[in-house]
C-alpha cells in the first residue's frame, strides 16, 4: 500500500501575465500551495527527518511571501502552474518522494506531478 502526506500554506505575492484577462496588469494574489510526498510505511510519516515537509514548504514560502514573482522567479511567467514547478523542482532536491505540487489563487490553479 502506497500512503500520502502534504503540507499546505498561503502567501502573498504579485505577479503579472502579459495578455491574460485579469492577470495582465500587475496585481497581488493570496496564493496556496500544496506539497504531496508518498510513503510506503503507515506510520513512516514523512520520507525524510530535519524540518520536514511543512519546514522545507515554509523556508520557500519566506523566499516568495510579500515579493513581486517577476522579481524572485524572474525565469518564468508566474502562472500558478509555472510556479508549481519552481516548488517541484525546490522541495524535490530534499524529498525525493515528492509526486504532486498543487499552486492556486483564486479560481485558477496548476500542478506539477512526477510521472
Ligand atoms: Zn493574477
Amino acid at each position: 500500500m502506497l500512503y500520502g502526506s502534504s503540507a499546505t500554506l498561503r502567501f502573498e505575492a504579485s505577479h503579472i501575465v502579459i495578455g491574460h484577462p485579469d492577470c495582465g496588469k500587475p496585481h497581488g494574489h493570496t496564493w496556496s500551495v500544496t506539497a504531496h510526498v508518498s510513503h510506503e510505511d503507515l506510520h513512516e510519516g514523512y520520507p525524510r527527518g530535519g524540518a520536514g515537509l511543512g519546514g522545507c514548504l515554509e523556508a520557500l514560502v519566506r523566499e516568495v511571501d510579500g515579493r513581486d514573482l517577476k522579481m524572485m522567479v524572474p525565469l518564468i511567467v508566474a502562472t500558478p502552474t509555472a510556479l508549481a514547478a519552481w516548488f517541484f523542482e525546490r522541495i524535490s532536491h530534499d524529498f525525493p518522494r515528492l509526486t504532486r505540487v498543487d499552486v492556486c489563487h483564486r479560481l485558477e490553479g496548476g500542478s506539477v506531478s512526477r510521472a
